[in-house]
């Protein structure tokens, strides 16, 4: 819906008479407080002609309509209602029906529209949790003062923003019941041709640890666990960045995830397990040609990657690799020339591929270094995953940035900044209202639609 200049102009027309007088009247000639003004006028027109609107759209009045529990109501009278909109709180009359047996009365008004009377409008909580998945409560408070001109307390921020994440998880648990269900695994196995067959598909998986402040928990510290699911295309020369350009001088091709599905929980690995599959479902990562997994060193992600994709190729992620040889070097040695002749060695070694020779250079450090006979460990179990040689080969993204980034991008950049304090139920639906936010497919529309009460597309 969009109007003309010319459908609009003779309104506009009126509306800079009267607000010229009251330019006038005031003596104002900043342009700053014009604008601000304006503003602020505008608002308040807006709300009068939502409550306008809402008059004209009250369905034609019946003597008699029908209960939701099979009785009658009879028209009583118009009564008053407001609701908060993102004009403000918008104040409107509608019919409402009452006297049945079962003592529930109805407007058939906001019954069409979806207007929950005193509460907040679908289209206001929107606005409010797309700000609560980026900032602090209480910055999100300040900053939707500014933009909507309307004061919002932060605990209705934070109530809309984990509403979305509360969403997410319905839709979560009712997709975990459905991939757990083997009449629809094969009706969907079916419903897809070949050729919508992820050819060459990326998981990650991450955990993060975020501060919970809650007396009735022991644990102080809980683990966010963050995957994500995602594609990877070439960057086009002229697209690349210092980062890319440092990527091809080591030899790397310029590479970038595209179409980003995240997905987080607090969660031991059993329990989270259930949502892994539902995820990848949804992914179709069971259908992928070649499936590619990156991760760090933990334990827990290989169980989980092996368990249910035993085909996939594994992958510790190069910067995590890589961080690890960087720790060695700073712990083995006092002497800086002799620390970075090591490191370049070593990493130079662990880039062909050559995991023998890293873990013998960590074995000879490992009476003076506790990093570094830990390390050794490290680069033995995890020898098959660090063949950067052949991954490179291959062309996979070895080093994606991508687990990192995920968990940068909920936890640390959302979570951890400062300011916040959790409950654990609080920090998960935040975290996965963020992570439906960042997603690259219609997470978030999906929950928006919930919370519009609009019928889901798919
Ligand atoms: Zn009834």
């Amino acid at each position: 819906m969009e109007f003309t200049t010319q459908e609009l102009s003779s309104i506009a027309k009126n509306f800079a008479d009267l607000f010229e007088q009251k330019i006038v009247d005031k003596g104002e000639r900043r342009i700053s407080v014009i604008e601000h003004d304006l503003r602020a006028s505008l608002q308040k027109l807006a709300q009068l002609i939502m409550a306008e609107l809402l008059v004209e759209l009250e369905p034609e009045r019946e003597n008699r309509i029908d209960c939701e529990c099979g009785g009658e109501l009879a028209f009583e009278r118009r009564r008053g209602a407001k609701i908060k909109s993102s004009f403000g709180w918008v104040s409107y009359e509608r019919d409402c029906y009452g006297g049945c047996v079962c003592g529930q009365g109805k407007s058939p008004l906001d019954e069409s529209l979806g207007i929950e009377p005193g509460k907040i409008s679908p289209e206001l909580a929107r606005l409010l949790a797309l700000v609560g998945v980026e900032l602090p409560y209480e910055a999100s408070s300040q900053l939707v003062e500014e933009f909507l001109l309307l004061h919002l307390s932060e605990n209705s921020i934070r109530e809309e923003t984990q509403r979305f994440g509360q969403y997410q998880v319905e839709r979560e648990e009712r997709l975990i019941e459905q991939t757990e269900d083997e009449v629809y695994l094969q009706e969907r196995l079916r419903s897809f041709s070949e050729k919508e067959y992820p050819q060459r598909l990326y998981g990650s998986l991450d955990g993060a640890h975020t501060r919970i402040e809650d007396p009735e928990e022991t644990e102080k510290w809980r683990e966010v666990k963050v995957g994500c699911w995602y594609e990877v295309e070439v960057v086009s020369p002229s697209q690349r960045n210092s980062r890319h350009r440092k990527q091809e001088e080591i030899g790397q091709q310029a590479l970038r995830a595209k179409k980003q599905q995240y997905y987080c929980d607090i969660q031991s690995v059993d329990e989270f397990a259930p949502l892994f599959w539902a995820r990848a479902c949804q992914a179709r990562a069971d259908f992928a040609r070649e499936l590619v997994f990156l991760g760090d060193g933990a334990k827990w992600i290989w169980k989980l990657v092996e368990h249910f994709f035993p085909n996939a190729v594994q992958i510790v992620d190069w910067f995590h690799a890589e961080e690890r040889l960087e720790k060695v070097a700073k712990d083995a040695f006092g002497n800086a020339e002799k620390r970075d002749a090591w490191l370049e060695e070593s990493r130079s070694a662990l880039w062909e591929g050559d995991v023998e020779f890293v873990i013998r250079a960590c074995h000879q450090l490992s009476k003076v270094s506790r990093e570094a006979a830990d390390a050794e460990t490290y680069f033995e179990n995890n020898k098959k995953r660090m063949r950067y040689d052949r991954f490179r080969e291959k062309g996979y993204m070895i080093g994606s940035g991508t687990v990192e980034s995920a968990c940068k991008q909920i936890v640390s950049q959302r979570l951890r900044c400062s300011g916040a304090q959790w409950k654990v139920e609080g920090a998960r639906l935040t975290a996965k209202a963020r992570a439906a936010r960042l997603s690259k497919n219609k997470d978030w529309q999906f929950l928006s639609s919930m919370r519009a009460g609009l019928p889901l597309a798919a």
